[in-house]
């Protein structure tokens, strides 16, 4: 979930602030919908990590864990590999989607990132 938060404290006008339309009035927050963790927004100006940003699934907006989560996962003692990237993984380290079974750094780029 996104949540705004005013964050503005009167600050000087050479900050920005000109009163109702500071730019501190709507600071949005990214929150994981799934364990409440805070993450930050999608940002193209960055390189962000899968771990940093939250995902749109199903309605709601999840963590790369929560999302990771909501999907079947193979054997633990499974030696098997990514349908992505090709690294060796064990099932349990496996998403299975549709009929793929993507690590999470593969199953994050199958989903958007969370922005304002
Ligand atoms: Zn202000
Ligand atoms: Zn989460
Ligand atoms: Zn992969």
């Amino acid at each position: 979930m996104i949540e705004y938060i005013n964050e503005c404290a009167g600050c000087a006008a050479e900050l920005g602030c000109d009163g109702r339309a500071c730019r501190y009035m709507n600071v949005p927050r990214f929150y994981c919908d799934g364990c409440g963790a805070e993450k930050e927004g999608r940002d193209r100006t960055k390189r962000q990590s899968a771990d940093e940003v939250l995902y749109e699934y199903d309605g709601n907006e999840l963590c790369i864990e929560c999302l990771f989560n909501e999907f079947p996962r193979g054997e633990a003692d499974e030696e098997t590999e990514c349908g992505g990237c090709g690294s060796g993984a064990y099932g349990s380290e496996l998403a299975e989607v549709d009929d793929r079974r993507l690590c999470k750094q593969c199953l994050a780029k199958e989903f958007e990132r969370v922005s304002v």
